[in-house]
């Protein structure tokens, strides 16, 4: 009852603002003029929310709330007309709607596929809001966001989930529901959000070297323009669990590799093509990522670049370092093909952040009043030696941190340095869990700090659990491991004073849908005693 009559109200407001002239609202959203070209009154026939909502990027005092108008997700221009509109936007204390704070217009304009970023301030810290959008007689669903912790605020617990890796045609994305059902303050998303390969046609194929049946199919080819990438990003946001977990809490975002394509680093992509043309494919990539994500204005691309590392805090108790391996890492070394870490792996001038993000890594990396420090980062720092199938030789991925020894070498000293016995990574790209202790790779350093890896949401299908070789190898070859296993599931930390708990989630199948999750391993880090202990 309250709903409809808020509903009507809010529809009302879209009606009058129409009528009345739009010029008093975008002049002070935007600073200009309503656009010449906008389409007054849009009209459609089909739900123009089918993408569902979102939010992120949370602040202590505002978010950014997201959506996109695709009344047909996969047909071109998502079957929009190409004009610029004005969306509604309502956000309210409480689900119902009858305490809405804020409201407002947006457009959604072409230039960025009709997806709408309002960044909204002055919020109060600490406490969830909700949030809808409407437009041409179109209600979208109910979001719900919150605000981060006052900066001086002390906070007793964090729970957040670390999740990504989210192959369409691999699984079900179940662990997104499963996230959605998890009482949590944010999500941290690794990466690996869309995969760029193509459809490869009807039929059984081999996935890991087991026959796999694919449930279902990417639409296209390889993407290589705005609009392939657009299209696959509509066909991943269709996902019904992907839209419950965004439209349940706000969440940090960074791209890792396949958001572009397999393996890229910096200006090189995987096949040797030349810079100057991949970097044409990475801008329209980019601009197809953040207009699908709910980002800050600040991460918008500028000739093929974003700004994507960051930091946030909750209160005393943690500050979390998002970092971008990927815009300006050095080319991978040897071939990119898992080796040995001889002299090119070691050469302390590769870079894996760029000397700008790690000297602002560092300067931010220091013991303070928070509690904790989190690395949030896209690729595995543990230093992992494999089996290789070929040979039987020792081996590391090149793509890692392990294929990249200076920079890891920097970093880690810089831990051990300072004198911090607080810091925590979370990643993933490696589709197992991994849980790690985090030591250098040439000498006897001790502990320095603890990784949480966390698997795919789908990628690799339903996985062999513990028993296949490659675990059994990893085992046996890297004492620093505590935990393996190859399921698809995702990592939930609970950050307390003095206890940092990850809980390896699982389901054992994503090629049937809706499975439970469960714990298939927990650990707990002490404040002051970096490394694993069973919890
Ligand atoms: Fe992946
Ligand atoms: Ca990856």
């Amino acid at each position: 009852m309250t709903h409809d009559i808020n509903r009507r109200r809010l529809l009302k407001a879209l009606g009058t603002g129409a009528a009345s002239g739009l010029l008093a609202p975008f002049g002070m959203a935007f600073g200009q003029a309503a656009p010449r070209n906008l389409l007054a009154n849009p009209r459609f026939d089909r739900d123009p929310f089918q993408l569902g909502v979102a939010s992120g990027e949370p602040a202590p005092d505002g978010f950014v709330l997201w959506t996109r108008l695709a009344p047909q997700p996969l047909e071109q221009g998502g079957g929009m007309v190409m004009r610029p509109m004005a969306v509604t936007w309502e956000l309210a204390e409480d689900e119902g709607f009858r305490r809405v704070v804020r409201d407002g217009q947006a457009l959604a304009r072409p230039e960025l596929a009709h997806a709408v970023h309002v960044e909204v301030e002055g919020l109060a810290p600490g406490r969830p809001y909700w949030y809808r959008f409407a437009v041409g007689g179109a209600t979208s669903p109910v979001g719900r966001s919150a605000t981060l912790p006052a900066t001086d605020a002390r906070v007793d617990r964090v729970r957040f989930a670390v999740a990504g890796c989210q192959h369409l045609e691999e699984g079900h994305f179940t662990a997104w529901r499963r996230i959605a059902e998890e009482p949590l303050d944010f999500v941290f998303h690794y990466g690996d959000y869309i995969y760029e390969g193509p459809d490869r046609g009807p039929g059984e194929r081999m996935l890991n070297g087991r026959p796999f049946m694919p449930l279902r199919r990417h639409v296209g080819g390889e993407i290589y323009s705005l609009d392939d990438y657009r299209r696959r990003y509509a066909q991943y946001r269709s996902d019904p669990d992907l839209q419950a977990a965004h439209a349940a809490v706000p969440w940090f975002f960074s791209f890792d590799d396949h958001e572009i394509d397999n393996n890229w680093a910096g200006e090189f992509d995987q096949d040797g093509t030349p810079p100057e043309l991949f970097m044409l494919r990475r801008a329209v990539a980019m601009q197809a990522y953040y207009e699908h994500m709910p980002l800050r204005r600040r991460s918008m691309p500028h000739n093929g670049h974003m700004r994507m590392y960051r930091r946030a805090g909750w209160g005393d108790l943690l500050q979390a370092h998002f970092l971008d391996t990927r815009q300006y890492r050095s080319d991978q070394v040897n071939g990119d093909r898992d080796g040995p870490q001889n002299d090119a792996v070691a050469d302390p001038s590769r870079t894996m952040l760029g000397a700008e993000q790690e000297a602002w890594l560092y300067d931010g990396l220091r013991p303070d009043h928070h509690r904790w420090h989190a690395i949030a980062h896209q690729v595995s720092l543990a230093n992992l030696a494999m089996r290789s199938r070929e040979t039987g030789e020792v081996v590391h991925s090149m793509d890692q941190w392990s294929g990249y020894l200076g920079p890891r070498r920097r970093l880690l000293g810089h831990i051990h340095e300072a004198g911090m016995k607080n810091v925590v990574t979370v990643c993933g790209d490696a589709h197992r869990h991994f849980a790690s202790d985090l030591l250098q790779d040439h000498e006897d350093s001790g502990v320095i700090s603890t990784e949480f890896l966390a698997t795919s949401i789908s990628s690799g299908a339903d996985g062999a659990g513990e028993d296949d070789d490659f675990n059994r190898n990893a085992r046996s070859l890297n004492p620093q491991l505590k935990a393996i296993t190859d399921r698809r599931g995702y990592v939930l930390c609970e950050v307390t004073r003095d206890e940092w708990r990850g809980d390896l989630k699982v389901l054992d199948r994503v090629t049937v849908p809706d499975e439970p999750v469960r714990t298939y391993a927990s650990f707990v880090v002490e404040r002051g005693r970096p490394g694993l202990q069973p919890a």
